[in-house]
């Protein structure tokens, strides 16, 4: 099969105030000490929360299980550090939503469970170890969604099977360059990580998609490749991460509406979560941390590798505090990430980044729309987002879905390019939530 290459339609070049990602993109990932405390949320993956499993007063090994994985969608939460379960209770996240979460008070001998060893066989792995591995360590997608990675990767019930395994090394979100790191100081990992994935889902061919800002990451990707997978440089354009444009650019095949990329023949893994599954097969490592971008309004911006279940102060500690007068922090990209209210909101599996703005962070009045099309000829997905904005503001649901609401990637295009200011992408995902609501 050929590759593409194809440029999806629409998207845009996101400003960054000061150097964006040239702040961070060259300085190695720095382990933080673990903190004195965590508190470990149950609910930070795609689909069923995990269900506590352990006691108040118990002492717990690091790598030990302490929430179990709930049905057929959902993943097992481990500690990400030795100590005492001191408290379990509730905790917010950084999306706002409520979530069971457990305590621990760390006593820093970092004390490995036994549940946490090397493979005997690493190279005589089956599909079906590659795939429990996945499941039991509780790798998720890192790259955003925090889908069960075991999940994606048993394509055993799937018919027709997917034959392609795209992986994501794109990284379009401003600001963010954390995964552009991990492919620099972990290909052969990665590379592993690959191998191990085309294992588990039979795909004959991979492709890693990189964009051309990183062409350091795609030289050093394709010479840990060898020649068994592919790794592609594409046009650096927002967002060309996002799965469907990410299939297409590779491989010039449609996901319909609706659809998973199962259904154009592909299973999309991104370069971070290749990293935790090499780990968690090879050694039986969990995922207990990751890498955080902090970037923007900071004294010392920075890739760390930080506990899951210390909090975004500590990373603040770690940029050594904020500069200047800020006005919104962002956990994630600029683009797709949420403003948080406090900085005490705990690191979970999918916290891609620590944004922090100053003035440009004001959000700015809006004024009528003056029909320029320019939402139009943004949007990725050949929507028209001033029309289902119009529906939304008359509290039509009906209408709003009819014009595609369900369709809306929430990529933000819209809002960015819109000179009128107007909060096309908030009004949309309104329509989407009441529609889900109201069974529309
Ligand atoms: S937020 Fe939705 S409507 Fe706006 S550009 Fe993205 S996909 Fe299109
Ligand atoms: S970009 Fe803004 S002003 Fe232009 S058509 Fe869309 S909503 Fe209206």
């Amino acid at each position: 099969m050929a590759i593409s290459q194809t440029l999806f339609g629409g998207g845009v070049h996101p400003k960054e105030v000061g150097n964006g990602k040239l702040t961070t993109q060259a300085l190695n990932i720095v382990d933080l000490t673990p903190p004195a405390r965590v508190t470990i949320p149950m609910s930070m993956h795609a689909g069923a929360p995990a269900t506590v499993c352990v006691e108040v007063g118990q002492v717990v090994n690091l790598g030990q299980m302490i929430g179990e994985a709930k049905g057929v969608i959902s993943a097992p939460v481990h500690a990400s550090v030795s100590g005492t379960v001191t408290a379990i209770g509730k905790c917010i996240l950084p999306s706002g939503r409520e979530s069971d979460a457990v305590t621990i008070e760390n006593d820093f001998e970092d004390r490995w469970d036994e549940s946490v060893a090397a493979s005997a066989h690493p190279g005589e792995v089956t599909a079906e170890q590659i795939i429990e591995a996945a499941r039991t360590k509780g790798i998720v997608c890192l790259g955003g969604a925090a889908f069960p990675t075991a999940f994606k990767l048993d394509t055993s019930k799937l018919d027709p099977k997917p034959d392609v395994l795209v992986i994501d090394g794109s990284e379009c979100e401003p600001y963010l360059t954390s995964d552009h790191r991990i492919m620099i100081e972990c290909a052969d990992r990665i590379a592993d990580g690959i191998m191990l994935a085309l294992k588990a889902t039979g795909c004959q061919k991979a492709y890693v998609g990189i964009e051309d800002n990183k062409p350091d990451a795609v030289e050093i990707l394709k010479r840990a490749a060898n020649g068994r997978f592919e790794v592609v440089a594409l046009p650096a354009r927002y967002p060309q991460g996002f799965e469907k444009m990410l299939i297409y650019s590779l491989t010039g095949r449609k996901v319909p509406n609706g659809a998973l990329p199962a259904a154009a023949g592909c299973v999309v893994v991104n370069v971070g979560t290749c990293e935790a599954l090499s780990r968690a097969v090879r050694e039986g490592r969990p995922l207990i941390d990751r890498v955080v971008t902090v970037a923007g309004f900071v004294n010392k911006p920075g890739n760390f590798r930080i506990r899951i279940g210390a909090t975004a102060l500590d990373l603040e500690d770690a940029a050594e505090g904020f500069s200047g007068e800020i006005t919104k922090i962002i956990v994630g990209g600029g683009m797709m990430g949420n403003a948080i209210p406090n900085i005490n909101l705990p690191v979970t599996k999918n916290f891609g980044g620590l944004v922090v703005l100053g003035p440009e962070g004001h959000v700015p009045e809006e004024s009528a729309c003056i029909r320029c099309g320019r939402c139009v000829r943004a949007c990725p997905m050949k929507l028209m987002p001033t029309r289902i904005d119009a529906y939304a503001r008359h509290r039509d649901w009906a209408g709003a879905v009819e014009a595609g609401a369900k369709n809306c990637m929430e990529c933000g295009c819209c809002t960015y390019v819109c000179p009128a200011k107007r909060q096309l992408t908030q009004s949309i995902r309104m329509a989407k939530a009441l529609a889900r609501i109201k069974k529309l």
